[in-house]
């Protein structure tokens, strides 16, 4: 199943979301076999989780100009979605090179670039996609 971010996200945005998406499937794919269903490519909780995600990316302070996650000063996530999603990365992370070496190498580039400070106006996704309804 594809992720459906493409309805609300843009850009850097997307892509990110394309990337956090893929590493919860290579996650889910090896630790919860028994609990997904057949022909989807995520268990209901990695399914949740990767909506979580897509919900704090569109609504994330920096907007397109986000650091990666990892780097970020702004701590948006609740603990528990944290924590799945810090063993999702340390599981996948390694994984994404072989299996999706476009976007890896994207986000790997994006690590080493020096944090943004926090805009002091609002321009994230979401505030900026309602302003253009
Ligand atoms: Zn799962």
């Amino acid at each position: 199943m594809k992720p459906s971010s493409g309805e609300i996200l843009r850009g850097e945005l997307l892509l990110e979301h394309n990337t956090v998406h893929a590493m919860i499937v290579i996650y889910c794919a090896k630790h919860h076999k028994k609990t997904r269903q057949q022909h989807h490519s995520l268990c209901a909780e990695c399914m949740a989780l990767s909506e979580y995600a897509k919900v704090k990316l569109d609504r994330c302070v920096f907007g397109q100009n986000k650091p990666t996650c990892n780097t970020c000063p702004v701590h948006c996530y609740r603990p528990e979605p944290k924590e799945q999603m810090r063993q999702v990365m340390r599981f996948s992370g390694p994984r994404m090179l072989l299996k999706h070496p476009i976007l890896a190498i994207r986000h790997l580039r994006h690590e080493k670039r020096a944090v943004p400070e926090v805009p002091k106006q609002n321009v994230s996704n979401r505030h900026l996609r309602k302003r253009s309804k």
